[in-house]
């Protein structure tokens, strides 16, 4: 029997003909990095390979790695391996990872979302035997409005809130969807930011990603000057101190997540904006199936029961044991 393209160790998806691991929870020595949210790109490997475009956010997060860009579709051999990357449309830079091994093609896809937002580079199926995904909304009830109506929402609300004389408070995670939703404003006034939104926002723009202008707020910004403003910050910053400068505000929060009306009450934000940067219930199936695969493993998310349902659609389907500690937290706040 011939070895697996890759396995699923406590360390994370290996591939051993290239002794290389995909997003490694525990420092290796040689990770190739899907994209830069905290739970793929961890500190302390000893090599770093990543797109170009995902690698500055990388270094800014991790500060001194030893990394190396790779161009998208560039193929890259590793031992007996050969890599390389492709668009995964989470976010600026992400990407699904291919490795082929005699032959064999498997697809790591990390985190991605089949619509394509307009703002990061679009998804692209890739064709493989067996395809590793991502199952974060792997349920019928996760199935997401057109961009362009969920955008007209938000500046509906902003424009409210302008006419009732609030301040727009916006949760988001600094990195991915405060800069998809910064893309789908139309400013009717100034748009703040909270320092970690404008920290990524300076990477990208820096890059080359189109951007609106933004104010980094500062202690001495006087906001009695600003008229209807629109504060973006992450949502941790949004029940801290930091947010007690904003009398009068309304808050909301864009994740999947509001699409569970449990999570929309336990968040007590006044609105809630179904907007996710992972694919939902008919993105997967539409993603899985472009790929052609017969063999499926889900992680990340409802992997049981995403698993089952693969496996009643006559996949060949597995379940991926991921690593917890908190993940489930970030998951909501970042997707
Ligand atoms: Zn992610
Ligand atoms: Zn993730």
């Amino acid at each position: 029997m011939t070895e697996p393209v890759l396995t699923f160790t406590d360390r994370g998806i290996y591939c051993p003909a290239g002794d290389f691991f995909i997003d490694p929870w525990r420092p290796v020595a040689r990770a190739l990095i899907t994209h830069g949210h905290a739970d793929h790109a961890r500190p302390g490997h000893g090599s770093y390979l990543a797109t170009e475009a995902a690698l500055p956010v990388m270094r800014h997060r991790l500060g001194e790695i030893n990394a190396e860009g790779i161009r998208y579709g560039e193929a890259r051999r590793i031992g007996d391996a050969t890599v390389s990357f492709h668009p995964a449309g989470h976010l600026p830079g992400s990407a699904q990872v291919r490795v082929e091994v005699g032959g064999q093609v498997w697809v790591a896809s990390g985190d991605y979302k089949t619509t394509d937002d307009g703002f990061c580079e679009p998804f692209e199926p890739v064709r493989c035997h067996a395809f590793i995904t991502e199952c974060t909304f792997g349920l019928p009830v996760f199935t997401w409005a057109p961009q362009a109506e969920v955008a007209r929402e938000i500046n509906a609300w902003w424009q409210a809130c302008a006419d009732e004389g609030k301040t727009a408070l916006l949760g988001a995670y600094s990195l991915g969807k405060a800069q998809r939703l910064l893309s789908l404003l139309d400013p009717i006034g100034p748009i703040l930011t909270h320092g970690a939104v404008e920290a990524t926002n300076e990477v990208l723009r820096g890059q080359g990603y189109s951007l609106p202008d933004t104010t980094h707020v500062t202690p001495d910004l006087d906001l009695k000057a600003l008229k209807t403003p629109l504060v973006i910050a992450p949502p941790s910053a949004l029940g801290g101190q930091w947010v007690r400068r904003f009398r009068n505000a309304s808050t909301g929060f864009a994740s999947g997540w509001m699409r569970l009306r449990g999570i929309r009450r336990r968040r007590a934000m006044d609105r809630g904006f179904v907007l996710s940067d992972h694919a939902d219930w008919p993105g997967l199936q539409e993603a899985i199936k472009a790929t052609g695969a017969e063999t499926v493993f889900a992680t990340h998310g409802y992997t049981e029961i995403f698993a089952r349902w693969l496996s009643e659609q006559g996949y060949d389907a597995h379940v991926v044991p991921t690593e917890f500690g908190g993940e489930a937290d970030e998951a909501e706040s970042a997707a």
